[in-house]
């Protein structure tokens, strides 16, 4: 595979922002996993700098990326519980779509708007219309830790409206590790159906992997789900760790369902590169395990291991909501 100029890059539809205040809550052995991912972003510290050093950084590794001309920035909103009431103390992490906003339109040539609207919001609805009218590209959930259950009936509104819209609903699949879980059944693959049913494109984060080391059977059945639902598709995002990395080796033998996986980093999710030794020519490994920029670090991955997500994947499903 060649070098594709900027205009055919990829887009990563998968990139985490930070609030503009810097503010992150995070205990414990999470504490130092965010310390080593604001590290490996250059960031250092908290506060308004750190964040704004993040950002820039990021900018600045998409224009310099070979492989990769833009990415969307998610948000990340509040726990709900079932009445639409906030809470604060139960939620990890915090990315308001206002952030998200400001960030994009700081520099808009690289960054799309990743919206993160939990749907027991009393204000879901008009949020969704809202944050689609601003431009979002789609909308992130990340179920097991937010405290939203897929599956529940009472979403299909929330459903409607995605669909009506022609927003993505880029939901994460199987366990949650890096912020603290509510529930981790909520990251259940099934319960994906209900939105699929009512036609949302549904991307299943992390390609329908288990994130639990053993994945085979989690993509047994996600590949059930690819043929039965023509508007499922997933990303590539974090496959590189080594408790999703049989997802990546099993892409390599389905090349026929390419045109639904989309690329994905999962930025600022760091990197482990020894284990891709055994799995990667000494040429391939070598240019991977010494690329800096980690947008093209993964594009180097995947071409070693010869999985190449859809180029024009995501900009059809862009154009299907403009
Ligand atoms: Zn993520």
């Amino acid at each position: 595979m060649r070098v594709p100029d900027k205009e055919s890059a990829y887009t990563d539809i998968h990139v985490h922002a930070v609030p503009r205040n810097g503010k992150i809550q995070a205990h414990g052995w999470r504490q130092a996993l965010f310390a080593l991912a604001a590290k490996r972003s250059g960031a250092h510290g908290a506060g308004p700098e750190a964040a704004r050093t993040y950002t820039e950084n990021l900018a600045r590794y998409l224009h310099s990326s070979r492989y990769v001309r833009r990415a969307v920035l998610l948000a990340l909103d509040q726990v709900y519980d079932e009445h639409g009431t906030p809470h604060q103390e139960m939620t990890g992490f915090y990315v308001s779509n206002e952030d998200v906003l400001a960030w994009c339109r700081e520099a808009p040539e690289v960054f799309l708007f990743g919206a993160s609207i939990h749907p027991y919001r009393r204000d879901a609805l008009e949020a969704l219309e809202r944050c689609a009218e601003q431009g979002a590209v789609l909308v992130k959930w990340l179920p097991n830790s937010q405290g939203i259950d897929p599956a529940d009936r009472r979403l299909l509104p929330f459903y409607q409206k995605l669909a009506k819209l022609d927003l993505p609903l880029l939901c994460h699949t199987g366990f949650e590790f890096a912020l603290p879980a509510i529930h981790q059944a909520y990251g259940n693959l099934e319960r994906l159906r209900l939105a699929l049913e009512q036609g949302v494109i549904v991307i299943a984060a992390h390609s329908g992997s288990s994130g639990l080391f053993i994945n085979r059977r989690a993509l047994t059945r996600f590949k059930q789900m690819l043929c039965r639902y023509p508007n499922l598709y997933c990303d590539t995002a974090a496959l590189a760790l080594p408790n999703r990395m049989e997802a990546l080796l099993w892409w390599r033998n389905h090349p026929e369902l390419f045109n639904r996986l989309l690329f994905a980093t999962d930025f600022p999710v760091p990197f482990w590169t020894l284990p891709w030794l055994l799995f990667l020519s000494r040429a391939d490994y070598i240019r991977f395990a010494r690329e800096h920029n980690p947008f093209d670090r993964m594009a180097e991955l995947l071409k070693g291991l010869g999985v190449y997500p859809s180029r024009d994947g995501f900009e059809s499903l862009l154009q299907r909501s403009r």
